[in-house]
């Protein structure tokens, strides 16, 4: 029951582990975008596990892999071949750009940027690293340094050599740089509304906070960096976006700086951004290393490193092991969810639902000007910011958390982020439908009034 369930994780699971809702949620099935809770409830689910069941839960065709893989093999490690991994190591490949043809498998997020980190070190020979401010890439010590949210850093365990850059937020410049709402790029637009004085090309604004990566290069390092680790949108910290050109010339400095430049696809890959299957490729760069988890295994533990062979190559100098890294189960579930996003073309879903309900929740925005800041994002990755007032400096987490709360009552479920907890962060799996996001949108609304 659900009272012994609360009862023995309070006991017997770290008290750390975080449970969403003031009264906890015990899920006991999902069926593509739906979940049923201990009493049959039915949710939407606009959050997706955070963001990993990327086709829906217990999607058949992924099932059906995992269940044929089952009765087969479970797991030997990759010290022996094994086809399916092989298989899908050149299917997922095909999926990239340029010359990033080769992937080292790991099991969750935070292991593939330790293993990008590890790599560029080795590659460059340099030490330094940069990463953004606002950044999430993952909790073990080494990518706890990565990220650049206080509430998720502990002081005695953050990565040695690690310097966070100020991101340029559109929305807010609390440091009082050059803010894009200052002079705002297209990133910072609303619908209806043409507030863009750059015109579409580079937002200038941003080339100036880029300008600041190369003065850090020079006077906090030896003036070389080994990487610079940027997610394409980014997710944790609130779904803030990068204005044009910013990652451009981001990535020339680091590169004229000696580094490689790393994009950490967890959330933004995979169709989900829309436009394009990889978030990188909205900002017009081709990265050196891309690390991927959460929806490329629609749920299964699965990640990944994909690299150029160049790269890959540096880790051969030691041995390199991962026990269940390539696990035959996970790479046939991460074949077989490939396979669903081909058929059923959930990257053009992900764009024609994601703009509409971004149009719905905008009309929000517009009737609840008091509370709502800000609506923005891309494809299936939306961020709803609460602010009093329309001040980007004063956020309404408490606003926040209630609509949150409401929602579920009203059965829809929702993220939230934000260094504030001021951010609903909306990533259902890519299958939903208009109706669900116009369902989800009204249930915000009605929660917010
Ligand atoms: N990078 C990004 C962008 C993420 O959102 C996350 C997880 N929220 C991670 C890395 C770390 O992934 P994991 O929790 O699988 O270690």
């Amino acid at each position: 029951t659900f009272e012994q369930a609360s009862d023995l994780r309070k006991r017997h699971v770290g008290p750390a582990t975080v449970t969403y809702y003031k009264k906890p949620l015990m899920i006991q099935q999902g069926h593509m975008q739906w979940l049923f809770d201990d009493k049959n409830n039915r949710y939407l689910d606009m959050f997706a596990g955070i963001v990993t069941v990327s086709v829906g839960h217990c999607h058949p065709h992924v099932l059906k892999a995992a269940e044929d893989q089952l009765k087969k093999l479970w797991h030997t490690t990759n010290i022996y071949l094994h086809p399916t991994i092989h298989e899908y190591a050149a299917k997922l490949t095909s999926k990239m750009p340029g010359n990033l043809k080769v992937a080292y498998f790991v099991n969750s997020g935070s292991e593939a940027n330790d293993l990008a980190m590890l790599m560029s070190r080795l590659y460059t020979g340099n030490f330094d690293i940069l990463s953004l401010r606002n950044g999430y890439h993952g909790m073990s010590p080494y990518t706890m340094g990565l990220t650049s949210l206080s509430n998720w850093k502990y002081n005695l365990a953050n990565g040695f050599g690690v310097h966070p850059i100020v991101n340029p937020d559109p929305y807010r410049g609390p440091w009082g740089g050059p803010n894009c709402r200052d002079s705002p790029c297209t990133v910072g637009k609303r619908a209806g509304e043409n507030t863009c004085t750059c015109g579409g090309k580079d937002c200038k604004a941003a080339l100036q906070y880029a300008d600041q990566i190369k003065d850090h290069i020079i006077h906090a390092t030896h003036g070389k960096v080994a990487g610079f680790f940027a997610e394409s949108i980014q997710g944790v910290g609130g779904t803030v976006q990068f204005p044009n050109g910013y990652l451009k010339k981001a990535y020339e400095i680091v590169r004229e700086r000696g580094g490689v430049c790393i994009a950490d696809e967890v959330q933004t890959g995979f169709g989900r951004l829309g436009s394009h299957f990889w978030g990188f490729e909205t900002h017009g760069v081709i990265p050196d290393i891309v690390t991927m988890a959460k929806g490329i295994g629609n749920g299964w533990p699965l990640a990944a490193v994909v690299t150029t062979p160049e790269i890959a190559k540096t880790l051969a100098q030691k041995l390199t092991f991962n026990t269940y890294g390539g696990n035959p189960v996970a790479c046939a579930v991460g074949k077989a969810t490939l396979e669903v996003m081909e058929q059923e073309n959930t990257q053009e879903n992900s764009k024609v639902v994601g703009t509409h309900l971004l149009q719905l929740l905008d009309g929000i925005r517009q009737r609840h000007p008091q509370i709502v800041g800000d609506v923005r994002g891309k494809g299936l990755m939306i961020g709803v910011e609460f602010v009093h007032e329309q001040d980007p400096n004063r956020p309404a987490s408490q606003v926040c958390a209630d609509v949150f709360e409401m929602a579920r009552d009203r059965g829809v479920l929702l993220g939230k982020g934000g260094l504030y907890g001021n951010v609903l962060r909306i990533k259902p799996p890519m299958i939903v439908t208009r109706e669900d996001v116009e369902f989800a949108a009204a249930v915000i609304e009605e929660a917010i009034q």
